[in-house]
């Protein structure tokens, strides 16, 4: 063996990205390659050629990435493997969030998420399009007023109420944090066995936070006027979330065995939701915005609640193995729908906040 095979040698065993199937002659061409510093391609996996902790879907058999350096999984953002679709589903929602808390944060009248978009036509097709929105949403729609600034909370002359914006805020924190976590999880996981382990748990741990900060809004705005009911329910979610947080950073609890377990974990906390949401429903029986809040949350746990159907039974990559490695598997269905579902309830906030903002804690007749 030579000098430059021996240096192969010693690089294949640093590496598992070369595997047996490597020739001399690719070891050879590899070689050369690095001489003249060109970056090195990684060659993508079938499942049989993982290494044992990244073996998760065993329906998904090809385009696998295994302990990439950093800065080739980066780069790997814009290549196509079994992980594309499953970074940028989440990372686009995380903008999408970003861009509705700038919005908001600039803007402290309401921003509509349809807003965003139809500020970007022309202002004659914006007048057209905000109008039919204004339709959409009964004729409540608070449009833009780039000349209106408001402060962040909004007195009440009648009730000398303050509407705190604080919940709002929390909420829109808490879906970033899932969706940018769960975009960097999906990209990063390849890089090696511990930071596998270490992200996937910040991954159930993002989960958990967005499930939680969804209930802020919720609960402030509905027990307004209730602040011992709005205490207990705030404590009680905050005090489940912390427990669920705690369990998700074990590193057995993290592992594919126990898939099914998370799932019914991360359920029963939003089915605890159930509870206030019976309680609210009575409490703001008269709200005239009941029904269309009720919608949009409706919207959201459907969502949720399909997303997860298809997280646990692996549909349909189950049905034909290796047939959606790259786009189409359970995983990618599952982190479209968390968006939507996100969406559906940032719609059913608004609706919260702008009854609180026009009646304080009058009872409407
Ligand atoms: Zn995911």
């Amino acid at each position: 063996m030579n000098c430059i095979q021996a240096k192969c040698v010693v690089k294949r065993k640093q590496s598992f990205s070369l595997t047996k199937t490597n020739s001399k002659d690719t070891m050879s061409s590899q070689s050369h390659s690095e001489r003249h510093h060109k970056p090195k391609r990684y060659p993508l996996l079938s499942f049989w050629e993982l290494p044992e902790y990244m073996k998760d879907n065993e329906y998904i058999l090809r385009y696998y990435r295994a302990n990439w350096p950093f800065k080739q999984a980066f780069f790997s953002l814009f290549r196509w493997h079994n992980e594309t679709l499953n970074v940028w589903t989440h990372f686009i929602g995380f903008l999408l969030f970003l861009a509705l808390t700038l919005a908001n944060l600039m803007k402290p009248r309401l921003v509509h998420l349809f807003h965003i978009f139809t500020r970007s036509f022309s202002s004659s097709a914006d007048k057209n399009v905000s109008h039919n929105i204004k339709d959409l949403f009964q004729g409540t729609t608070i449009l833009f007023d780039l000349k209106h600034e408001m402060p962040l909370t909004i007195e009440l002359e009648s009730t000398a109420l303050v509407i705190e914006r604080w919940p709002f805020f929390v909420f829109l924190g808490g879906s970033m944090f899932c969706l940018l976590s769960s975009s960097m999880c999906h990209l990063f996981c390849c890089h090696s066995h511990d930071l596998n382990l270490f992200l996937w748990r910040l991954d159930y741990v993002g989960i958990v936070v967005m499930i939680i900060t969804s209930f802020f809004p919720q609960l402030y705005y509905v027990f307004l006027c209730e602040p011992h009911w709005q205490i207990i329910y705030l404590a009680g979610i905050t005090a489940m979330g912390l427990f669920t947080v705690a369990t998700m950073l074990s590193p057995t609890l993290s592992t594919s065995k126990y898939r099914a377990f998370r799932a019914m974990l991360f359920c029963s906390m939003g089915l605890f939701g159930i509870v206030p949401a019976i309680h609210a429903c009575f409490v703001n029986w008269s709200n005239p915005r009941r029904n269309i809040t009720l919608a949009y949350e409706s919207a959201m746990a459907l969502s949720y609640l399909t997303g997860t159907l298809f997280y646990v039974t692996r549909i349909p990559e189950r049905w034909k193995p290796g047939w959606f490695d790259l786009a189409g598997h359970s995983h990618q269905i599952f982190h479209a729908l968390v968006v939507v579902g996100a969406l559906a309830h940032y719609a059913a906030t608004l609706q919260m906040l702008e009854w609180r903002d026009s009646f304080g804690c009058h009872t409407v007749p």
